[in-house]
């Protein structure tokens, strides 16, 4: 027999990419999904397919979702991506890049895949300590996402699987996640956090997500391969 089946959340940035190296470090042959969901920063989803490849995906899916359609965040509608915020500034509040049910909408696609592959395990890169803000991050979220699939699916009604979420990251900081991905081989010059990449196409340097990766690879003591702006 192979190895069982994962899928697994593919964003292209730094957490996912993590959370790739360590599924299949848990020997799962991995099935990455991704969403091509009229991101601004879409340059993130050329990232994931170079992430997929360079962690043996067995597959990698990007599904076209047009989140642009709703909007309501910074991410998918005309809203400016806040810029030089402070840590404490950032865990105050939900801020404008949440993307209203991101999560949710991610997860019960993932949790279709997987009931089509007959997978019982489904891996995402949440974090609920450098990013406090976003309510689709927390455990007991992740908990009852869970307990839903397994009331949800066929495959959960038959008992024939029992649908698990893994979110290795959770508890983890930026740094630690930097670290733990390192070790793993993960490179991660091939991610992309970037919220609102410049014209001439380098990382901002300023949005939070910019900000919490410099914070992360200088707490970590180690150099961040993607150059962002000065
Ligand atoms: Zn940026």
């Amino acid at each position: 027999m192979g190895a069982a089946p994962a899928v697994v959340l593919l964003s292209g940035g730094l957490d996912s990419a993590t959370v790739l190296a360590i599924a299949r470090e848990e020997g799962f042959a991995t099935h990455a999904l991704s969403f091509d969901y009229g991101q601004r920063h879409d340059r993130e989803l050329d990232s994931a397919r170079r992430v997929a490849q360079a962690l043996g995906a067995a597959r990698h899916l990007v599904l076209r979702l047009d989140l642009r359609a709703i909007g309501g965040s910074a991410l998918t509608a005309d809203i400016p991506v806040p810029q030089g915020r402070t840590v404490e500034a950032m865990g105050a509040g939900i801020p404008v890049t949440y993307v209203p049910a991101r999560n949710t909408i991610f997860l019960s696609h993932a949790m279709a895949w997987a009931e089509v592959l007959e997978c019982q395990d489904i891996f995402i890169g949440v974090n609920a300590l450098d990013y406090s803000g976003y309510p689709d991050c927390r455990l007991e979220f992740i908990e009852a996402f869970e307990r839903l699939g397994n009331l949800a699916t066929r495959a959960g009604v038959e008992g024939r699987t029992r649908l698990r979420i893994h979110a290795p990251l959770i508890r983890l900081t930026k740094a630690e996640i930097i670290a733990r991905g390192a070790a793993l081989g993960v490179d991660y010059g091939l991610t992309w956090s970037c919220y609102a990449p410049r014209p001439d196409g380098l990382a901002c340097g300023r949005c939070d997500s910019c900000l919490l990766r410099a914070k992360g690879f200088r707490e970590a003591d180690l150099c961040d391969p993607v150059p962002s702006a000065p």
